[in-house]
């Protein structure tokens, strides 16, 4: 029997859908479900999983892909939660004919109408855990859709836990008008932690329509290189990476130029690994 199957789903509804980003690039939509069900629990960064209905062209039905919870509430008048997920429009390029398909759940999603229902499973664990010690470094690094565990973090850290003493830094690379994304103080969002004494964002975003989030990040990494190569080496710095799979390389990169080799590279990606303070979600 499928996972799909064996899982039960739930049913939520479509509130809102926004595109967040300008038409000259990536479409990124803010979408707000409604989850009708009292007993419905999360955490701040888990995900949900939506489950695309109907069957692809080679028959396959069982389409199940996860989305990270940037925020949730409880609704105003009534028992649910209201919860709001980024979705970014995906089309992969087929190697053999070079055609361009549309990836199935982000256009479900991209093109469902409000008071759509929605099939959801979850929520799933976060990579992401606080560390124990208030005084750990946290260095996030993320692009794009990336942003959204890292947005509840820093909302959690800060306004549930009262603060944190360490040094909390964000890298983060986006497409032009993907700052909407976070720097929007109407959306109670990143700004707000702005004036946090241990809190700095680094953000650079390309303007370049060939050119992609994560070159985006190596500028935002290169032009604070020391501040992120300083924090990175600290014994007690939690490094926490999120976003496309490209963001991996595009890290690696500019750590090597830093560390003066691979080999550095290397020994001290795996000095933070072992002592398990490197943990990251990335995805197509
Ligand atoms: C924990 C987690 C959290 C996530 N959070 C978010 C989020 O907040 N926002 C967000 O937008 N995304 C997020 N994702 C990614 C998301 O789950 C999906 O992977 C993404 O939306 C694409 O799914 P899709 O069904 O549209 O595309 P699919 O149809 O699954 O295609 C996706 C990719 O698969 C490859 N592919 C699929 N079929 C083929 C084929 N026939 N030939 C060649 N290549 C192929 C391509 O690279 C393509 O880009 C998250 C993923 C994980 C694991």
């Amino acid at each position: 029997m499928s996972e799909l199957l064996m899982e039960p789903s739930l049913k939520a509804e479509l509130m809102s859908t926004s595109r967040i980003t300008d038409i000259k690039t990536d479409e990124v939509r803010e979408m707000v479900l409604y989850i009708d069900e009292p007993s419905f629990r999360y955490r701040e960064g888990q995900s949900i999983a939506v489950l695309v209905p109907g069957k692809d062209e080679f028959g396959n039905s069982d389409h199940k892909r996860r989305y990270s919870i940037v925020k949730g509430i409880q609704h105003p008048s009534k028992e649910g939660t209201e919860l709001t997920i980024l979705v970014r429009r995906c089309f992969y390029i087929d190697d053999f004919n070079g055609e361009r398909y549309p990836g199935r759940a982000s256009n479900y999603l991209c093109d469902a109408k409000v008071g759509d229902a929605i099939s959801i499973t979850g929520p799933y664990k976060s990579p992401f855990t606080i560390p124990g010690d208030k005084n750990a470094n946290i260095l996030m690094i993320g692009t794009g859709t990336g942003i959204a565990p890292f947005r509840s973090f820093i909302e959690h850290i800060y306004k549930q836990k009262g603060g944190w003493d360490g040094q909390v830094r964000l890298f983060y690379g986006a497409k032009t008008g993907l700052d909407l994304l976070y720097m929007n103080d109407e959306n109670n969002d990143l700004a707000n932690y702005y004036h946090e004494e241990t809190f700095h964002a680094f953000n650079a975003l390309t303007n370049r329509p060939l050119s992609g989030e994560e070159k985006a990040l190596e500028n935002s990494l290169k032009n604070n290189l020391q501040e992120a190569w300083d924090l990175i080496q600290q014994a007690n710095t939690y490094v926490f990476i999120s976003g496309l799979e490209k963001v991996a390389p595009s890290l690696d990169k500019v750590m090597i130029e830093a560390a003066g080799s691979e080999e550095a590279w290397k020994a001290l990606k795996q000095k933070i690994k072992a002592g398990n303070r490197w943990s990251k979600l990335l995805y197509n």
